[in-house]
């Protein structure tokens, strides 16, 4: 499996597509995937760069929020 990639040799993510049988393998570095032979397959879209990012900073605010005793307290409680 295309853990590594091969020209940065950081670590690759596996991203599925719906219209894909198989998932691709994302390097965050290099923008690109490949596939499971570790095949180039295209780059990595700003489209889905954007999307990523927000998603990121989704998840970032989620912990925050997480972390906020304020905001975990029970609504309806006082
Ligand atoms: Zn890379």
């Amino acid at each position: 499996m295309p853990l590594l990639c091969k020209d940065c040799n950081g670590r690759r993510f596996p991203i599925a597509f719906p219209d894909q049988r198989d998932a691709l393998w994302l390097c965050e570095n290099c923008k690109n995937f490949v596939n499971i032979k570790d095949e180039f397959v295209r780059e990595w879209t700003e489209e889905e760069i954007k999307e990523n990012k927000s998603k990121l900073e989704n998840f970032q605010k989620d912990v925050t929020t997480e972390k906020t005793p304020e905001i975990k307290r029970r609504s309806g409680v006082n």
